[in-house]
């Protein structure tokens, strides 16, 4: 349980009051004890340590000095007019200066005194100059605040009421002593020995207060491990709680649906990772309870051929399933697919999308109904509240970055006992956001491609090479490849980019004109059954060449499609890239992805593209754009909840987030429900988390 005292509500501590108070609730989201002690500073300022004004130079971003005011100007007029103060120290001299404020600062400063000052140096004529500096007067007998100093977020109205950092700073030292004696420890005496970490007082103190850089870093290691471990400890406690309670379908046995496809339709040897991860799958089904896993492959790893034989091991045991994808043309080609592989075989399935016509819908209806079909396919159409099912004894979602959590859940409304859960994704989560995101799910992962892939050769053009490009393009088609060449969705304007699509498909056209070659285009706008339609040249080599937008993003499987050029490349995701990239490199032939971009990039951009053309692993690339997005915008906004961390960050932290997950799991393993005397602490603690934390589970 969390003390009383550090509930207090803020404007009681001395130095607030209901003023300050008011202005730490909105500026800061500060409303109590609590809340000021988990605002923790961003850096820190080591005092003792001073630059010579003679070595800056253009290495440092910062510098600290200590020097004498040998000189205070007021120049110019108006609106120009500004505070030119000269400093000196031993080695030689600098100019502070300040364009804003000047009133409040010039009664501060004296010619003679010496201060120190902080701030960013930047040349300034021959010479090098800093732009409103921190600067306080050196004392040498009491140097204000420690030497080593937190540097905490303030705003202009913080500021202006006294809260700039200094200040808050102060009303943090005034609140520390005040509730030290209430911090007991959380961690048990054991955690907190083995991982060297600090008492829960002494790690507070020290965020706050260190004396130097090592207690400063321990204090941040033990409260980012506390958070993170109970985080891990809900997540687990929460899946043990599923896994306890929810009993799920027993498909007993491997029948001969599964075999006869095995031994005699499947037209390839598995992978041995595909083989691995079927066990994995099939124990689950066994085991009585119901199955939540999530199925992790990169594009082209096979992941439906996986679906389909769990499909079929659902069949064998009297049971239907489904296979959901995000969109109309995947499910079409999940349809074709799965019915060309079982074409010799018993088995029923049906496409059902948000096209399919009444009549159509109404059969597909009573087919379900009567557990005629084994299979269906489909869109979120699926979800709609007239589909039922016999006996729905299997989910496959695919793809489920685009679904949401209340979709999902629908699925579990139409049976008594929930049907088994297989989500497929094919955008590699970095392990730290799989962890917490999914960390009430198992998961798997197929780490390998089919044999006989070529990698694919990513290559990053200038909009200026376009010419070599084409001709690279026209010799790829006279080998009878086909090309795909992608167009940005820019979001503001749906019109701008129907025009950047449409000029481009003229000039592809007129760069490669009938009657030697054809040239598709798709997009977003239109109808889907001209988008069918010509998904459908394509497919069957009708047209050489596909323009399109990102509709074509997620599944299409086309092999003889070797080259994929993405225009504007610079404006894509990096997992986005990578999809798209994961269109070509199907087939046996030597594929390749052209990056198309101007020669103006924004930094982020060339290390998108860089890692783009270094890597085609995608956990690689995942962990780069994680480290440049961070988890907020890969996760969606949407459940961003789970990302109310005090202090630790999932792009920066993956280690500790390792450490605390298999240190949550060890505890729990041992002392499932932390009944043992010398864990009381740590199951209170987490009690109390779990019943502030909305619900983990995203299944249920
Ligand atoms: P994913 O959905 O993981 O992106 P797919 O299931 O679409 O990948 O598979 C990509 C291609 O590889 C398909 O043409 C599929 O038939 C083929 N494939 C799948 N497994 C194997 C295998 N073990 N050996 C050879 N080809 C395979
Ligand atoms: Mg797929």
């Amino acid at each position: 349980m969390q003390d009383n005292v550090l509930l207090t509500s803020i404007e009681f501590l001395k130095g607030v009051g209901p003023k300050r108070a008011e202005l730490l609730k909105q500026e800061a989201g500060i409303f109590r004890y609590i809340d000021l002690l988990n605002y923790f500073p961003f850096r820190y300022i080591d005092k003792s340590k001073f630059y010579n004004i003679s070595d800056i130079n253009d290495e440092q971003t910062y510098v600290q000095l200590k020097a004498k005011i040998i000189a205070i100007n007021e120049l110019g007029v108006g609106r120009k007019k500004r505070l030119s103060v000269k400093v000196e120290d031993d080695t030689s001299e600098i100019e502070l200066v300040w364009f804003k404020g000047v009133k409040w600062i010039k009664p501060n400063l004296h010619a003679g005194q010496t201060y120190i000052i902080f701030g960013r140096p930047a040349r300034f004529g021959k010479g090098w100059n800093i732009a409103h500096p921190e600067i306080e007067v050196y004392n040498p007998e009491a140097p204000v605040g420690g030497k080593f100093q937190p540097v905490y977020h303030s705003t202009e109205k913080l500021s202006n009421s006294g809260l700039n950092s200094r200040g808050i700073e102060k009303i943090i030292a005034t609140l520390l002593p005040l509730i030290e004696p209430h911090l007991e420890n959380h961690l048990s005496n054991e955690i907190i020995q083995k991982h060297a970490l600090y008492s829960r007082r002494n790690s507070y103190k020290y965020i706050h207060a260190p004396q130097n850089t090592e207690q400063a870093q321990k204090a941040s290691f033990t409260l980012k491990f506390e958070e993170l471990f109970f985080l891990q400890m809900n997540l687990l406690k929460q899946k043990q709680i599923v896994e306890k309670k929810i009993k799920g379908h027993v498909f007993e046995s491997v029948g001969s649906h599964f075999n006869d496809f095995f031994h005699n339709h499947l037209p390839f040897e598995l992978t041995s990772a595909q083989k691995r991860v079927v066990k994995e799958i099939r124990k689950d089904l066994a085991s009585g309870r119901q199955m939540n896993r999530l199925l992790q492959g990169d594009v082209g790893s096979g992941k439906t051929l996986v679906a389909l034989l769990i499909c079929l091991m659902a069949a064998d045991n009297g049971f239907q399933s489904c296979i959901m994808a995000p969109t109309e043309i995947l499910a079409q080609q999940h349809y074709t697919t799965i019915r060309d592989f079982l074409k010799n075989m018993n088995i029923n399935v049906a496409l059902l999308t948000g096209s399919t016509k009444q009549k159509e819908r109404t059969e597909i209806h009573e087919n379900l109904q009567n557990g005629n079909t084994h299979i269906l396919i489909g869109t979120h159409a699926l979800l709609e509240d007239v589909v039922s099912y016999k006996n729905l004894g299997l989910a496959v979602v695919d793809e489920q970055h685009r679904f949401g959590v209340a979709q999902r859940a629908k699925l579990w409304r139409k049976n008594v006992l929930p049907p088994h859960m297989l989500i497929m994704t094919a955008t590699p989560i970095p392990r730290t956001l799989a962890m917490t995101f999914y960390g009430d799910l198992d998961t798997s992962v197929i780490d390998e491609l089919p044999p006989g892939r070529k990698p694919i050769k990513t290559i990053h053009q200038y909009d200026s090479s376009r010419l070599k490009v084409f001709g690279f393009l026209e010799q790829e088609l006279e080998k009878g490849r086909q090309i795909y060449i992608v167009y940005p969705l820019i979001e503001e304007s749906e019109k701008l980019n129907y025009k950047d699509l449409t000029d481009g498909f003229e000039s592809i056209s007129r760069r490669f004109p009938l009657p030697k070659y054809r040239v598709g285009i798709v997009h977003g706008r239109m109808k889907p059954e001209d988008k069918d339609y010509e998904m459908k040249q394509f497919t069957e080599g009708k047209t050489h060449l596909l323009v399109s937008t990102t509709v074509i993003e997620v599944g299409v499987n086309v092999p003889n499609a070797s080259v994929m050029v993405i225009e504007s490349a610079e404006k894509f995701g990096l997992s986005q890239l990578h999809q798209l990239r994961g269109r070509v490199g199907r087939g046996a032939e030597q594929s390749y992805c052209i990056l198309m971009t101007d020669v103006k990039l924004t930094s982020d951009a060339r290390k998108r593209l860089d890692t783009m053309v270094r890597t085609n692993d995608g956990f690689e690339i995942s962990e780069v754009d994680l480290k440049l997005r961070g988890p907020g915008d890969i996760m969606g906004t949407r459940q961003s909840g789970i990302l109310d961390l005090k202090i630790a960050d999932l792009s920066r932290d993956s280690h500790i987030v390792t450490l605390a997950r298999s240190e949550a799991f060890e505890l729990l393993s041992k002392d499932e429900n932390l009944e043992l005397p010398q864990h009381a602490t740590m199951r209170q603690e987490l009690i109390r988390q779990m019943k502030n934390s909305p619900n983990w589970s995203r299944i249920s």
